[in-house]
């Protein structure tokens, strides 16, 4: 049988071809587009302004790539974590956060991560597949949709889930295009955010494209010797590089580069590594998120304790750094950063 075409990856134009294909007029792409996007249809029988013959050459020809909810769990602070299963049978997980001026999805981009940073929980299972642009973008529907059914709304994405969005590019461009379009998601791609470990080929790539897009960079570490053991990545792409690919960022968007750091007991918490965090950032048209490091069983590493986690603070504040330190949601759930693997899958 022939592989149906999933209709949640395509661009007004692409749906157009399409129909046209299909012997209907262009204009019933804007009718479905409404179905999909407005009215949250999940089969082509429920779009009844469309003529039977093109309900039913839709349903042989095309399908409406929706994840199967294999497991939801809801934290004590609000935070909802859900288990999707794709079509292959793979699996990835997604983050509903709540925030005081709405919702954040946090999006996975790949089964299962290659970039083995020694404290992340993403890359324990190995590297599954990326996911479809289609794939990235059903999460967002399926969650905007359990949120508005309680009454909530979806403000921002964070592109944080399982993976790295830019080893997976292919699929980050068609989807930040349906982020933005107004016919479909027409969410302003400045509520979005994208966290890589620090791609620099790719970095600069996304540069050129010029979107007002946050970009959040995974630092960890404030020399290229203690970042070459936390993070390899490091080893193909000097902070140098990296820092040097996102002053370029700054310059071609106007957006200021968030920097993640994460606080791991004595491995990168020191005054010293505070300094010289200051250092190479001070200059910067930037901001540092401090994340406390979430617990991940398997990786036998510790969150620094709060008074440490206090004067490394003070230090780079004092030095005129923009600091803030990321609230940790879910962590009852495994669903904060650094903790998705997939775990659900096995429980279920
Ligand atoms: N691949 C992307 C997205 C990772 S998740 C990237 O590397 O940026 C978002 C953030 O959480 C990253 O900064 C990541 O390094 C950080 N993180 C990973 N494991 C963590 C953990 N156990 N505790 C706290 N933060 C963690």
């Amino acid at each position: 049988m022939r592989k149906k075409i999933n209709i949640l990856a395509l661009s007004p134009e692409q749906f157009a071809v399409l129909l046209s294909g299909l012997g209907h007029p262009a204009y019933r792409a804007g009718q479905i587009l409404v179905w999909l996007y407005q009215k949250g249809a999940r089969s082509f029988a429920e779009m009844t302004n469309l003529p039977k013959s093109l309900r039913q050459q839709l349903s042989e020809f095309a399908e409406i790539g929706f994840l199967e909810t294999v497991k939801r769990q809801v934290s004590r602070d609000g935070t909802e974590k859900y288990l999707f299963a794709l079509a292959d049978g793979q699996m990835v997980e997604t983050v509903g956060l709540p925030y005081n001026i709405g919702y954040s999805a946090c999006i996975s981009t790949q089964v299962g991560c290659k970039m083995g940073c020694i404290f992340c929980a993403s890359g324990l299972p190995g590297f599954g597949r990326n996911l479809s642009a289609a794939e990235i973008l059903a999460q967002v529907l399926q969650i905007k949709e359990e949120l508005s059914a309680q009454g909530k709304e979806l403000k921002s994405l964070v592109l944080m889930g399982t993976g790295e969005p830019l080893d997976n590019f292919a699929a980050m461009v068609p989807f930040l295009e349906a982020v933005r379009d107004p016919q479909r998601l027409g969410m302003s791609l400045r509520h979005v955010t994208l966290s890589t470990a620090g791609l620099v080929p790719k970095i600069r790539e996304l540069a050129a494209l010029k979107l007002p897009l946050t970009l959040a960079v995974s630092l960890h570490a404030s020399n290229n010797t203690l970042r070459d053991k936390i993070m390899p990545i490091n080893k193909k792409y000097q902070m140098e590089e990296l820092l040097a690919a996102c002053d370029e960022y700054s310059k071609l968007t106007g957006r200021r580069i968030t920097y993640e750091y994460t606080l791991i007991e004595g491995l990168n918490d020191g005054i010293k590594e505070a300094r010289e965090l200051a250092l190479l950032l001070k200059k910067r048209a930037c901001h540092l998120n401090l994340i406390p490091f979430n617990a991940v069983p398997e990786l036998g590493l510790s969150p620094s304790p709060q008074p440490v986690m206090q004067a490394f603070v003070a230090a780079l504040r004092s030095s005129g750094l923009k600091v803030t330190v990321r609230r940790r949601l879910g962590a009852d759930i495994a669903a904060a950063c650094g903790q998705l693997s997939n775990k659900m899958s096995g429980d279920c």
